[in-house]
Formats: structure tokens, sequence, C-alpha cells
């Protein structure tokens, strides 16, 4: 595959512009903002670079949308129909989102084609989801009736970042639509081009005017302008604990609710007694996966003291033949996403070396990766001393942690031993520990004997501590995006 079967030219041109009601219009300023190619280091697109008053018009076209356009007025089995030919959508342009999202992510193209499964995935689901959605009666005083139902924010914003763009638009439109939300998404501006080519692919479906409105542009002028605008009554984000603050501040102001995922330092916990043969290749591929930049990735491994040379062995083994390189060369990881990102990886190099930290093994950049892109060879640390930056901090870069325990109870100390609290794994072949041990994280999500689990997109997600709150994915997601009513018939 060469540069020039990347889709360039079409979607280029459409991507200059802020999708309101529909049609792409220019942003008010007429700015653009370069996208970069993160595996060769230079500009290949541009995206408009929206503000504040066109993150007004988005939302005026979303609330007349919502209170007198036709999207309002569908019943949710319509809904549910338009975004399952939404999900087929993305399917049938599988291929083409697929060395979109490779270009602009730098991401492998196995792991670009996957994501595009699952962001067609998530129409499906939420598509299906759409008519099950039940209230339900309650019994109380004689001569009463009580009915609950969920009911619809309204408008609903929503900021996603740039490691799995076409997900994060499935995972944050896909239940708010469903709930009947017309809904403004502010994309990252690292990487948002099949955000833009989707909602494309919505207006070809059938999805009524103002129900998806992209402003595309930077997070402190398109980004903010959406959080702090009156006109929205919800808003979902996924990003740095630091920007989470701005947006649940920015909430707080307009008294809407919000939805924040925020990133994790998530613990894989090995005993013992795990089987290392379906464990180190799961423990490698979670923090390995778009080079490391999930919020759910396995950053932290943690091992039972008596094990610990046994499980370095095959993890160092696995880890020394690892390589990164460009989408077509489609090896076990890309570039990270910018030359800041890069830095800032490069950085936690430096000081795990001041600190006197042990370097384990490192991948290699593969031969022939651009010398402008931004590749980082993945490394393992160890032992990693408790509290040190790598053992606490997410780095969101391919870099693995080792640190060993003593027992049970240390097991469960060390994992909580952060601020973040998104996603955990245990490895045990002791069901009745694997399941104490997973109960006594303190995470979103605990996957005993597995990680990650293929998308999970039936599976609620989310954070404790620093890693935000509320849930994202499954049908916890639905109801986030609603209001509880209960109504109150007296009728005797
Ligand atoms: P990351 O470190 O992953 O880039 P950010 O939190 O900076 O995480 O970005 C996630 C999303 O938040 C992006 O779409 C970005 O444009 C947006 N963003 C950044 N700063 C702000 C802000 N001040 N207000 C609203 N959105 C922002």
């Amino acid at each position: 595959m060469s540069a020039s079967t990347y889709p360039e030219a079409a979607t280029v041109q459409a991507a200059e512009g802020v999708f309101i009601d529909n049609r792409w219009e220019p942003a008010t300023g007429r700015g653009t903002v370069d996208v970069v190619a993160p595996a060769e280091g230079r500009v290949f697109a541009r995206i408009a670079a929206g503000g504040k008053p066109d993150v007004d018009r988005a939302v005026k076209a979303a609330r007349h949308a919502v209170e007198e356009g036709h999207w309002g007025r569908l019943s949710a089995l319509e809904r549910g129909r338009l975004l399952m030919k939404l999900g087929q959508a993305i399917a049938d342009h599988a291929e083409e989102l697929a060395l979109l999202e490779a270009r602009d992510t730098g991401k492998p193209m196995k792991q670009a084609r996957a994501d595009m499964v699952a962001a067609a995935r998530y129409f499906e689901f939420y598509g299906s989801a759409a008519d099950k959605v039940h209230g339900e009666t309650i019994p109380f005083l004689p001569g009463y009736l009580v009915a609950t139902e969920r009911e619809r924010f309204g408008v609903t914003g929503h900021i996603i970042p740039w490691n799995y763009p076409a997900q994060m638009f499935g995972r944050t439109l896909g239940p708010a639509l469903a709930m009947g939300n017309a809904t403004v998404l502010k994309p990252a501006e690292d990487a948002c081009l099949t955000s833009l080519r989707i909602a494309e692919l919505a207006a070809g479906v059938g999805m009524p005017e103002g129900a998806i409105n992209i402003v595309p542009g930077l997070g402190g002028e398109a980004g903010a302008a959406l959080a702090e605008h009156p006109g929205i009554d919800f808003i979902a984000f996924t990003g740095s604990p630091e920007v989470g603050v701005f947006i649940q501040t920015a909430a707080a102001r307009n008294h809407i609710g919000c939805v924040l995922e925020l990133g994790g330092k998530s613990p894989q916990i090995v005993f013992g007694d795990a089987d290392l043969d379906v464990a180190v290749p799961v423990l490698v591929n979670a923090i390995v996966q778009n080079a490391g930049q999930t919020c759910s990735a396995g950053s932290r491994l943690l091992i039972e003291q008596s094990a610990y040379d046994l499980v370095m062995e095959r993890v160092i083994e696995r880890f020394a033949r690892l390589r990164a390189g460009t989408p077509e060369m489609d090896l076990d990881l890309g570039p990270v996403i910018n030359a800041k990102q890069k830095k800032r990886v490069e950085g936690f190099f430096s000081r795990a070396e001041a600190d006197g930290v042990p370097l384990l093994a490192m991948g290699q950049v593969a031969e022939g990766a651009p010398a402008d892109g931004f590749f980082v060879a993945p490394r393992i640390y160890g032992p990693v001393p408790r509290g040190n930056r790598l053992a606490v901090d997410e780095v969101f870069g391919p870099v693995l942690s080792a640190i060993p325990f003593e027992d049970e109870a240390d097991a469960v100390r060390l994992a909580n031993d952060t601020d973040y609290g998104l996603v955990a794994g245990v490895w045990s072949g002791n069901g009745a520990r694997a399941t104490r041990v997973a109960r006594k994280v303190q995470a979103g999500q605990v996957f005993v004997n597995a990680y990650g689990a293929g998308g999970g997109i039936e599976l609620p997600f989310g954070g404790m501590k620093k890693s935000g709150h509320g849930r994202e994915k499954g049908f916890e997601a639905l109801y986030e995006f609603a209001a509880l009513k209960t109504i109150v018939i007296k009728h005797d």
C-alpha cells in the first residue's frame, strides 16, 4: 500500500468545514488546523478551526432537530433503525475508513480495521437497543399508579480524543442518539477525519438534519465553547484529567450533568499459579496496542514475588521482539500521535534513567519507518519502585512498569496505589482468590484471566477515582443520556 491509496482528495475537501444540519459549511472564522500523519511526520489534511459562533449554530440546529424537527418526532424504533443503517454503512465503508483512520492516527491497519468493526457494532448495539429501554411501575400508596420513564435530555455535547476516533464516535453518539437526543460533537484536532466521514455517512442513510452536528477545531476554542455553552443539556467527555476538571466545572456552572472518562494506570495482577501461556501474549498486547495510547492500557504489571523471574523472562522475551512501524507495515504498534507526545513519553525514559530504574527490554522501530514519524520503541522497566512516576502516572505510550508484590493483600494494596481506577486484570488459577481480588480492586472494569475482550461494546465501562465517573458502553450508557422521570397518578 502506498500513500496514494489513501482516499486523500475526497476527504480533505469534505473535512475543511463544520457539519451542521447535514451540510458542510465553512467555519465562521475561516481558519483551519493542519492534520499531521504521525507515521510520516507531515501535514496531509486540514480541518476547519471551529469556534464559538460555529458551536452556537450547531447547538441551535440540534435544539431545532429535537424540539421541532423530524428527529424529535421519530419513534424509538425508527431511531434505532436509522442507527443500525449507519452501522451497516460503516461496515460497508470499513476499508476506506480504516485507511483514513490509519493515516490520521498512525495505527497499524489491522488495528484500524478492528476499530471499524467496533465502530459499526456500536451503532448496531445501540440501534437495536433504542426501543428496549423500559421504565418500571412502583408499588405505592393505595389509589396510586406510579411509573418511571427515561426521558431524553434534549441536546447533548460530546468531546472525544484522538486515540480511537471512529470507535469514540460510536461510543459516545450511539447511546445519546438512541435515547433521542440531538448531538454536537467536537472531535480531537489531532485525528478526526473518520468522525467527519461517518457524519456524512449518517446523512446518507437518512439521519434527519440536526441530529448529528460536528464542530472540529482546537480544544481551547471549539471544545471550550461547547463545554461552556448554555444550550446543551448534558456533556460527555473523554480525555485528560486536567481538561476533565474544566469540563466538569463548566457543566457545574450550567447545572448540567456530565460523564467523564479520564484515563488510567491499569494494573495486571499476575499470581504464580496463572496460566502464563495464555497470560503473557495478552499482558504484552494490553500495553502495546495502539502504542500504549489507550485509556485502559494495562500499564502496570504486578507480579507475585515468587514468580517474578519466571514471568519476567517470558514477558521480556516477547517485548524484545516487538516492532513499531507504519500502518501499511502492519506490525505490533504504530507511532505515537504527535511530536509533543513523543517528547513526553521520552521524558519518562529520561527520568527513569535518572532515577536508576532498570530498563529490562526494548522493542525496535522497524527499518524503513520514516525518520520523521513519531515512533517510540516499546520498553519495559522493572522492578519499578513503588511511588516512582512510572508506577503511578499515566504515560500514554508503549511503556510497561513491572512491580513485584508479596501476597494477595499486598497485590490489592499495590493495585489501588494510584489516583486512577479504570480497568484491572487478575490472572490466577485459583478462582476464589481471583474473585476476592477482583472485588477489592478499585476499577470500573475487572477482567479475570482475560483483558480487554475485543471492544466490549456490551460491557459497562468507566472509572473510579481520577479515571472519572459515569458509565459508557452497554445498556448503562443509555441511562446516562436520559433523565429518569417518575409519574405519580392518583386514580382513587
Ligand atoms: P489528550 O491529552 O488525550 O489530547 P485532551 O484532554 O487534551 O487529551 O483532549 C481530549 C479532547 O478534549 C480533544 O478533543 C481536545 O480538543 C479537547 N480539549 C482540550 N482542551 C479543551 C478545553 N479546554 N475545553 C474543551 N475541550 C478541550
